[in-house]
């Protein structure tokens, strides 16, 4: 298992390793990323998609557990499950298909569906410190079975 820490002081930053890691993405992988509310969840996810090519506008699924992007150089999977219920919704919206597909997953609040995240994947971790400042953020990234 491999971690690697990053800061940002700002949300461009935030969104710049986004896209620096969108760019970078293979088809199949999957991104899990954890984080209080209002710590930048989003920002990093519009970078990514950024970094696949899609500039349609991304924001979160508020309505449905995933938004699927197809305009990118690969298929963006955008799961949302701070809400879900419990694991069958998951299975209703066919995620295996995502999760093992082609295109990239990108799963806010991962951490509540981790007995579905696949043996590998990435944990993306945001989080705040008061004692640096406003727009201070450490980003942790845990490669899990990579
Ligand atoms: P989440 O999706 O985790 O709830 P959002 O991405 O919607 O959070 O919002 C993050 C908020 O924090 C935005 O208003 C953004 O401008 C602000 N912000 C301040 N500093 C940063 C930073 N370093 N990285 C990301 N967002 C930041
Ligand atoms: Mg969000």
């Amino acid at each position: 298992m491999k971690i690697k820490e990053l800061e940002t002081f700002s949300p461009e930053e935030t969104f710049a390793l986004g896209e620096e890691m969108g760019r970078a993405a293979k088809p199949g992988e999957v991104y899990s990323l954890i984080g209080d509310l209002g710590v930048g969840k989003t920002v990093f996810t519009q970078g990514m998609a950024r970094g696949l090519g899609i500039t349609e506008p991304v924001s979160s699924p508020t309505f449905t557990i995933v938004q699927v992007y197809e305009q990118g150089r690969m298929p963006f999977y955008h799961f949302d499950v701070y809400r879900i219920g419990d694991l069958e919704e998951m299975e209703e919206i066919g995620y295996e298909d995502c999760f093992y597909g082609d295109g990239l997953s990108l799963v806010e609040w991962g951490c509540r569906i981790e007995e579905l995240l696949p043996e590998t994947y990435r944990e993306i971790r945001i989080e705040k410190d008061p004692e640096q400042g406003f727009d201070y953020r450490k980003v942790t990234i845990r490669e899990v079975g990579i």
